[in-house]
């Protein structure tokens, strides 16, 4: 092993004073943004104790943010990742003030994918005598599913199993499957079954309404970057960080042409990232990494005229191979806006003018009634490699918790929002997974 006086020699290329750092931040979403604030708040026993450590972020784009990402759709502003608030009740990032109740608009009183639309919800389909069946099925596949070993079992196996005692499953409830498709981001022969065990599932969000921000998502990112920033981060943007290299006392992380080291480093980069650089780029075991899945959730953002955007709900359900769902902004802001959401891969080989004439299709909109567009293709953007993380069928329940514990006594630490247990997908998981890097980081350098 290496010590850090060797470092200059051995990084391959001259490390400045200036690259030298308490703790570097890998990867600026929101897990590195929450990371870098926590360590810089001055709460901390080890903050208390000492001189605020100096901490810098590294980040592979000109812009932080990662997967929240407010884009230009014409002359609006829309959000090409994460949209949704995923419950305000108990969610954290409103308790601790990073979102208020002004900057939101609830889009439907309860979780629509998973619980079904509530009365007062705007969209295609209501609740139907049909559905109710629904929550007597998955309460079966629960059962079945704890009864016997559900690894390597998907929601789909489940499913079938459980029309030997219900009958085969009615229209209501196919609709309600390709919800809970929705949120999960992938097709229900790949949805681990050990989600319905009882005990087991991850994916969680917050009770009460589901709200998207009335400003996009990219006020939470400027907010939380301007705290950062005044409590003395340092930023590094267009940074890949390329090579991490753990040593006695610290860490050498090789960018393309500069190289910085840390006593700590906290990694947020995706899951899809990770999968893709290999187990030994940061020594995490093999198998849970490759275990757990990346979905590919896209959006087909329409800018269109008022009028086109006045004949739909909220939420509509489609009937395609491609997209599963409309969501339509205009009822709650008054932006002319559509997003057409899909999770077929396939869609992602669509060339843009096939994405737009099937949306005229699906929608019957007269091609001048779109007036600009945004698609996106989360899978093959190599800075995330896929839109969220999900525990696939082959996953087994402690493989997060072994991602975590393989960096237990070392200097490199795990964030992002596949390192969150319960909250797994959703960027409040990527949120409270800084928090928690930067306390195990707090730690160490306390015992140290
Ligand atoms: C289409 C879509 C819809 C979604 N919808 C919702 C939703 O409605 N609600 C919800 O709660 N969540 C949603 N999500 C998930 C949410 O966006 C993510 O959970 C969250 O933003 C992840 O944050 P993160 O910090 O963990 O990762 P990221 O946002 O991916 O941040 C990681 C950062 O690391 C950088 N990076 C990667 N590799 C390197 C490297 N080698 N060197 C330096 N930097 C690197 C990347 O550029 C990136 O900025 C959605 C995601 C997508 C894609």
């Amino acid at each position: 092993m290496l010590h850090a006086n060797d470092l200059n020699r051995d990084c391959g290329m001259a490390v400045e004073a200036d690259d030298n750092y308490d703790i570097l931040i890998v990867g600026g979403g929101l897990a590195g943004l929450s990371c870098a604030v926590s360590l810089l708040s001055g709460t901390g026993a080890a903050n208390r104790a000492r001189e605020a450590p100096s901490v810098a972020l590294l980040e592979w784009q000109e812009r932080l943010g990662g997967r929240l990402y407010t884009c230009q759709v014409g002359d609006l502003e829309a959000d090409a990742g994460a949209a949704w608030v995923h419950g305000v009740d108990g969610n954290p990032l409103i308790e601790d003030g990073w979102i208020t109740s002004e900057d939101l608009v609830a889009s439907s009183a309860q979780n629509i994918w998973l619980h079904g639309p509530a009365e007062s919800d705007s969209c295609s389909f209501g609740r139907t005598e049909a559905d109710e069946g629904w929550e007597t099925r998955l309460a079966a596949v629960g059962r079945s599913a704890a009864a016997a070993s559900a690894l390597g079992r998907s929601l789909e196996d489940g499913l079938q199993e459980s029309e030997a005692e219900l009958g085969p499953m009615n229209d209501g409830e196919r609709q309600r499957l390709r919800m809970l498709e929705g949120w999960f981001g992938i097709s229900a022969d790949r949805i681990g079954l050990l989600e319905w065990d009882g005990d087991h599932g991850s994916m969680g969000d917050y009770p009460g309404a589901h709200c998207i921000l009335k400003g996009g998502t990219r006020i939470l990112v400027e907010r939380m970057e301007k705290e950062a920033r005044l409590r003395g981060l340092k930023v590094f943007l267009g940074h890949e960080v390329l090579e991490l290299e753990e040593l006695e006392d610290g860490v050498l992380c090789r960018c393309h042409d500069r190289c910085f080291r840390a006593a700590w480093v906290v990694v947020t980069v995706s899951l899809g990232v990770l999968q893709s650089r290999g187990p030994r780029w940061l020594s995490l075991p093999e198998r849970p990494l490759q275990r757990l899945d990346m979905c590919h959730y896209n959006k087909l953002l329409l800018r269109v005229s008022e009028a086109a955007a006045e004949r739909f709900p909220v939420f509509t359900h489609l009937d395609s191979k491609y997209f599963w769902q409309l969501f339509n902004y205009w009822p709650l802001t008054r932006k002319p806006l559509l997003s057409l959401a899909s999770l077929a891969l396939e869609s992602e080989e669509l060339t843009e003018l096939e994405a737009r004439e099937m949306a005229c299709e699906l929608l019957h909109l007269e091609p001048h009634e779109i007036s600009a567009m945004h698609f996106t293709r989360w899978g093959q953007i190599p800075w995330c490699h896929g839109s969220y993380s999900v525990s696939s069928k082959h996953a087994e329940w402690d493989d997060i918790r072994a991602l975590l514990a393989a960096t237990e006594g070392r200097r490199i630490k795990l964030a992002g929002e596949h390192t969150h247990e319960e909250h797994q997908g959703g960027f409040h998981a990527a949120y409270l997974s800084g928090l928690r890097a930067a306390q195990e980081v707090l730690r160490g350098v306390w015992i140290c």
